[in-house]
């Protein structure tokens, strides 16, 4: 679908493994407000692709807890569950260009960063069950710019010589997925945890193959505990109060820094006005810069 050039699209991307926590609200306010300050469309995506990691009732949970800090998105939710159709043309597309083959290594066989041993592409059809996998050419080198990371090069190739786009359990990977929809919602700005910075190579190949728009990037820095472990459900961090919707937003200005709005402005809806004005990422710190206590 032809795009506006100049109308900005973000979006906030959650999995449903869990309720938000304080992590995830720095996330998704930062697209939020960068969306936000440009004017710009503001969607949520529920990326519910992989069943087994999931908590029963945690889109809900997270869609209300958005809801209660004034996080208010455009359009209805793309829930990932209902795209199937899509990631399955995506695959017939990489297929007939000869980028996808058949992998059935375990575990204790594959390469270095969870590569294939080396062997599976020249078998041919694979014994069942098996991952599909795209392979990278050795000399593939992909290089952008990062808003708050800046210049970033990585050596695809050589240091992932090919990477999973389909589960042998049958389940669509997070890569692939998560292309297929940025293209499909028309996303021009992805603002997310810098966590997921590896992945932006492997995306930003996948878009080349497909002949997607490659978005611009914004990775924001994730908050640790005290021993730098990313802030998540499995390090124990607790879900965010939806009653203290204020005092959350606040936390999270704080740790992007962003300027305090007034004390007076007291909803979520007020504070969030004042905060789209000044948003600014240019001081924001490329890497975690406030250690919680570890907990549990
Ligand atoms: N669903 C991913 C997560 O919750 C985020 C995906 C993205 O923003 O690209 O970690």
């Amino acid at each position: 679908m032809p795009r506006d050039a100049t109308s900005y699209v973000g979006r906030f991307a959650p999995s449903p493994t869990g309720p938000l926590h304080l992590g995830s609200l720095i996330a998704a306010l930062a697209s939020f407000l960068a969306a936000r300050h440009r004017g710009g469309t503001w969607l949520v995506r529920m990326e519910d692709i992989d069943p087994p990691r999931e908590e029963p009732g945690a889109s809900g949970r997270i869609l209300h807890s958005l809801q209660a800090h004034g996080l208010h998105w455009d359009g209805p939710v793309l829930y990932q569950s209902t795209r199937g159709a899509a990631y399955d043309t995506a695959l017939d597309a990489l297929g007939r260009v000869g980028h996808l083959f058949s992998c059935d290594c375990t575990r204790a066989n594959m390469g270095p960063g969870g590569s294939c041993c080396g062997t599976c592409r020249n078998t041919g059809a694979a014994t069942a069950p098996s991952a599909l996998r795209v392979a990278v050419p050795a000399a593939c080198r992909i290089d952008f710019d990062d808003v708050v990371q800046g210049a970033q090069s990585c050596a695809l190739g050589r240091e992932l010589p090919d990477f999973i786009v389909r589960r042998k359990d049958g389940l669509y990977a997070y890569q692939l997925a998560v292309v297929v929809d940025d293209e499909q919602q028309g996303i021009t700005e992805i603002v997310r945890g810098s966590d997921l910075l590896e992945s932006t190579a492997r995306q930003i190949y996948l878009q080349q193959l497909l002949g997607c728009r490659t978005p611009d990037y914004m990775h924001v820095p994730v908050l640790t505990d005290g021993q730098g472990r990313k802030f998540s459900k499995q390090n124990h961090a607790p879900p965010l109060d939806d009653t203290a919707a204020c005092d959350n937003l606040r936390s999270a200005l704080h740790f992007l820094r962003q300027p305090q709005p007034g004390s007076d402005l007291d909803t979520p809806e007020r504070l969030l006005r004042a905060a789209t004005a000044s948003w600014s990422p240019r001081h924001m710190p490329q890497s975690l810069s406030l250690d919680l206590p570890s907990r549990g």
